[in-house]
């Protein structure tokens, strides 16, 4: 069904709202002046993975837009573990979004009211899952990611996802799931909703995230990699270097941890370095359950 037309509550200024309820007017200046940012969380087993970095990362997203959510990173988590409850959820995406409401229209927004809504559902797998262990195919997009002096490039905000979503439907017409894109300087930047990373001769290369996100699974996976002892080089990366690279995958809340296969002319396959990040990933974001053994130790004790 579509995302205005499901079942159950949405989390909305402090209240649970039934979900075809959870409205905005056509006047709001988020709509018009994409005054708004957001989050992508991931829910396993019950959990929300590293739920407090994202919602510092909300704060700071809308600090960065120069506005302030009128509630604590605690109400924050809270409210997402009460949605996620209310809706009975095991796995499950959730999106928190802050908007500048109604109250001016035009540029200047000095007193809208800053709304927060949160809304979970089931998102099992951002690619197909046939294609996901073979890797996606990649584009490479004609945007590029804006220079930090041009735009608020650490801010999780909607207004940066409009050449994002255009690069993305370009390459889906090619044939193409995502699309690479490049920086401001044509350093290898990201895809349009993850990051990447690159193994070449055993050692791992990812972009240095300078005018982009620096994804919490991206930071995830670098921990990964050194609990692994794995070499891992943070640099600029040249467009001619794919050419070089023997493995490629890409990561995030929605994409966790997704091998690619090509990027425009340039191949991969899938190996040993980018198949055990993968499944280290997905043990990583399970809360591990506790052994009987271990239970009853603690029962005891
Ligand atoms: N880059 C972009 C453009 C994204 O939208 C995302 C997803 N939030 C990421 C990177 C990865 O971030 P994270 O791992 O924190 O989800």
């Amino acid at each position: 069904p579509s995302f205005d037309q499901r079942d159950g509550v949405i989390w909305y200024d402090g209240e649970m709202v039934p979900w075809s309820e959870a409205n905005v007017h056509v006047l709001t200046h988020g709509l018009h002046y994409a005054s708004a940012v957001f989050e992508g969380e991931r829910a396993y087993g019950g959990k929300i993975f590293k739920l407090d970095e994202h919602t510092r990362r909300l704060h700071e997203s809308a600090r960065l837009l120069d506005f302030e959510i009128p509630y604590s990173v605690e109400e924050i988590n809270a409210a997402c573990n009460a949605l996620l409850r209310e809706q009975g959820f095991e796995d499950a995406y959730v999106r928190p979004i802050a908007w500048r409401g109604s109250e001016m229209m035009g540029v200047s927004a000095q007193q809208n009211k800053i709304h927060l809504a949160i809304a979970v559902w089931d998102w099992p797998s951002y690619f197909d899952p046939a294609q996901r262990l073979k890797g996606i195919r990649l584009d490479i997009a004609e945007y590029r990611r804006p220079d930090p002096r041009t735009a608020p490039c650490k801010s999780k905000a909607a207004g940066l996802y409009m050449i994002c979503t255009i690069s993305k439907h370009a390459a889906e017409k090619k044939g193409y799931a995502d699309a690479l894109m490049f920086d401001w300087r044509g350093y290898v930047a990201e895809a349009t909703g993850a990051n990447i990373f690159f193994v070449k001769d055993g050692v791992l290369h990812t972009p240095t995230p300078d005018c982009f996100l620096d994804g919490i699974t991206r930071r995830t996976v670098i921990e990964l990699a050194q609990r692994r002892g794995y070499e891992l080089v943070e640099r600029h990366i040249k467009p001619e270097e794919l050419d070089d690279f023997e493995q490629c995958f890409i990561c995030g809340t929605a994409a966790e941890v997704t091998p690619v296969s090509e990027i425009g002319p340039h191949s991969f396959t899938p190996g040993e370095i980018t198949l055990t990040l993968m499944n280290d990933y997905t043990k990583e974001v399970r809360p591990a359950k506790a052994e009987p053994q271990k239970q009853m130790a603690a029962a005891i004790s």
